[in-house]
């Protein structure tokens, strides 16, 4: 049988890189999407392979519409389908309202918001040349409760449920399921800033007492793609150690 084929944006590092390892794992060709971060998708991309997947690294910012309908072009030409989108890829921001410049702003709502736009707008033609397929995006948790010097953020974050709730019902009758993945804190790149005293005041605060892992994130991810969540759709799936319920 013909390998699937799963688009993975922002899978250089982090959440995304581990996502790439679980789909390459259970069988699944990899479109691996990075920006800056060339060395470490490039050595990925080595990774997997050796798992006996084909691979194909993918420069893409995808906030940039021209570059996005690029990248859709390389992988119907290489794999002419596709079975899974995973919209991963976003930046973080922090600060007080007051002091968020207008061009933060729009950068945050470009690379987290924007993108999902892009990327499945241009995506749902390689999904419908399939049976089934599955949209993931990749909120958080401060999309759903909100944080303090954290609104761009996560009013991103919220636009993202409500673009995956819509877009659920839009899809339905292609049978393409439209979920979401909220994660709490993770130890990625993402929060190299917060101090040992802030991750400690967040784990007391999360009934689990820890902060998750990439890989159980990833584990959630994959889960949406499979046959085990076929009756799932416009839903938030949320691994944060009971901090949101
Ligand atoms: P990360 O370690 O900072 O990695 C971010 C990834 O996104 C990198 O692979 C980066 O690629 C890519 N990226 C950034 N801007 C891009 C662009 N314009 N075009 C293409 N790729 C781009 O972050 P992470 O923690 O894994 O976060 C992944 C997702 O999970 C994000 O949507 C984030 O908001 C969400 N999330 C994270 C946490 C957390 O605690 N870490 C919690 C909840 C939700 P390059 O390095 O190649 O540029």
């Amino acid at each position: 049988m013909k390998n699937k084929t799963v688009l993975i944006t922002g899978a250089s590092r982090g959440i995304g890189a581990a996502t790439a390892r679980v789909f390459a794992q259970n069988g699944y060709n990899i479109v691996l999407n990075y920006l800056h971060s060339e060395e470490k998708a490039f050595h990925l991309a080595k990774e997997l392979r050796e798992l006996g997947v084909a691979v194909l690294p993918i420069q893409t910012d995808v906030g940039k519409y021209s570059d996005v309908q690029i990248m859709m072009e390389k992988i119907s030409e290489e794999f002419g389908q596709l079975d899974t989108l995973v919209c991963n890829a976003g930046i973080g921001d922090a600060g007080l309202l007051t002091d968020t410049k207008v061009d933060k702003w729009k950068e945050v709502f470009r690379v987290n918001v924007d993108s999902l736009f892009y990327c499945s707008k241009l995506a749902i033609p390689l999904l419908r040349k399939q049976t089934a397929g599955q949209i993931i995006t990749v909120s958080s948790i401060w999309g759903m409760v909100g944080a303090s010097y954290e609104v761009a953020y996560s009013t991103a974050k919220s636009a993202t449920i409500g673009f995956t709730k819509a877009l659920a019902k839009e899809l339905a009758p292609s049978n393409i399921t439209v979920n979401c993945v909220a994660p709490g804190l993770i130890n990625t790149d993402m929060n190299a800033d917060l101090t040992q005293e802030d991750i400690l005041l967040f784990t007391e605060q999360t009934p689990l007492g820890r902060i998750g892992s990439v890989e159980e994130v990833a584990e959630s991810i994959y889960f949406l793609a499979t046959e085990k969540a076929a009756f799932m759709t416009g839903q938030v799936l949320s691994p944060n150690g009971g901090v949101v319920i």
